[in-house]
């Protein structure tokens, strides 16, 4: 098929997302100093997309003619991300379109993706302009990997869709009222962790999960709890990048040729009908196999956890909370797993302290703390009882009430290298 090995020779583009106001204030200028070189180095033609407000990229992703990319890729914080997933995902086409290859290079404050793809690497940790660059690396080598998505319902009815994390309590407010640090850039998680304990509080409430069985437990990625390992079922992005010459024969070339099948049905069925908005909205995204509505009863084979009273609730879907918080050891990127960890009340400031400073080496759960649960779930459902307080997912702040999650194994495609 001659058009078909035309479409694979050619060089990759990459629609490069730039939040010129994350982190800093300096993604532009990182991108200039140690990205545009790298990348026409490496023959990966891309078209910089600079972001003029919030939603900016939520939007344009939302309307993009997705047949002219072969990768979104961010530079910014988790936020834009955050932004494009659920862009990709409210669009008619979401089936194909979440099938876009997602790339990410740290440029904002909070870069706990980026940070957990140097870490599925098996390169030892670094961080800020070390983080940028061997985050470019990756990118050029292009090896496209399957990434969990979870499925978040808020009380409103809203559904949205999460690859990172999701969070209630001491973490959930961290992150918000470290906000205003955000010219520290990364260390502001923990300026803000030092704030919040001196004014330590109990947050109330209703939590119920349903755990992995051991039927996922066996399955690829979760059969040890210790260093994830590459994953084999890296794809290749760009077959015709210098960098990275799968064999004739190499199955990732298999995956390539796929890929471009699907998209291009996608474009014919695509002319046929165009749903209207409201309808897009309400079939988007694939359909929740576990949950039950909100107002019912969960059902059977869901834990509900005895305790009322919390200091935190954190629901990680990938290794890290941030640059330098390495929340979750085990997880892969589509282990298919959420990795749920809560801290009952009573715990001291001190050993709280101690716990967050321990997970900057990912051993909190060697300190043996009596407070801390980790349990691997693939749903869980939080009722609050009070009326106000902050939620994030994925770092942002979403309307606080109860919500329910569900995990959607390999839902969208990541660039890990
Ligand atoms: P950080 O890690 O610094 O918080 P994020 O990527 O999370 O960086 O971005 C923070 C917020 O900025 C996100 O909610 C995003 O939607 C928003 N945003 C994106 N582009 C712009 C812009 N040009 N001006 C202001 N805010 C923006
Ligand atoms: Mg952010």
């Amino acid at each position: 098929d001659g058009a078909l090995m035309s479409k694979l020779s050619r060089p990759c583009r990459m629609m490069l997302l730039v939040n010129p106001q994350s982190g800093k204030g300096q993604a532009l200028t990182l991108y200039n100093n140690h990205i545009q070189r790298m990348l026409n180095d490496a023959g990966v033609q891309h078209t910089l997309v600079i972001t003029e407000r919030q939603n900016h990229a939520r939007e344009l992703v939302r309307e993009a003619d997705l047949s002219q990319w072969d990768a979104l890729v961010i530079m910014s914080g988790d936020g834009l991300l955050f932004e494009v997933i659920n862009g990709l995902l409210e669009r008619s086409d979401w089936e194909e379109a979440i099938r876009t290859p997602l790339g990410i290079l740290p440029g904002g404050s909070g870069n706990a993706l980026a940070a957990s793809v140097h870490y599925y690497s098996g390169s030892s940790p670094v961080s800020s302009e070390e983080l940028l660059v061997s985050c470019g690396f990756l990118l050029c080598k292009g090896l496209v990997s399957p990434m969990d998505l979870v499925s978040i319902h808020l009380s409103s009815s809203t559904r949205l869709f999460s690859f990172l994390s999701l969070a209630w309590g001491f973490v959930a407010d961290v992150d918000i009222e470290s906000e205003k640090y955000r010219h520290v850039g990364a260390a502001r998680f923990t300026v803000g962790t030092l704030v919040r304990l001196a004014s330590l509080r109990v947050y109330k409430g209703k939590l119920s999960y349903l755990p992995v069985t051991d039927d996922c437990n066996n399955r690829r990625g979760l059969r040890n709890n210790m260093r994830p390992h590459r994953n084999n079922q890296a794809s290749s992005l760009c077959p015709a990048s210098p960098l990275n010459c799968p064999s004739k024969d190499s199955p990732l070339r298999n995956t390539f040729h796929n890929s471009c099948h699907s998209n291009n049905s996608f474009k014919v069925r695509r002319t046929e009908s165009t749903p209207s908005r409201s309808a897009t909205k309400a079939l988007a995204g694939p359909p929740d196999s576990l949950l039950l509505p909100l107002d019912q009863p969960l059902p059977s084979d869901w834990v509900v956890v005895p305790e009322e009273d919390f200091v935190l609730m954190l629901a990680m879907y990938q290794s890290h909370l941030a640059e330098d918080l390495l929340a979750a050891p085990g997880a892969i990127s589509d282990d298919g797993a959420i990795h749920l960890f809560y801290v009952r009340a009573g715990i001291s400031r001190t050993a709280l302290l101690r716990l967050f400073l321990a997970m900057e080496k990912g051993a909190h759960m060697a300190t043996s703390c009596q407070h801390l649960v980790y349990t691997k779930v693939r749903a869980l459902r939080l009722e609050p009882y009070s009326p106000k307080g902050i939620i994030t997912v994925d770092g942002e702040v979403v309307e606080y009430g109860p919500l329910q999650a569900e995990v959607h194994r390999g839902l969208a495609r990541l660039i890990t290298g």
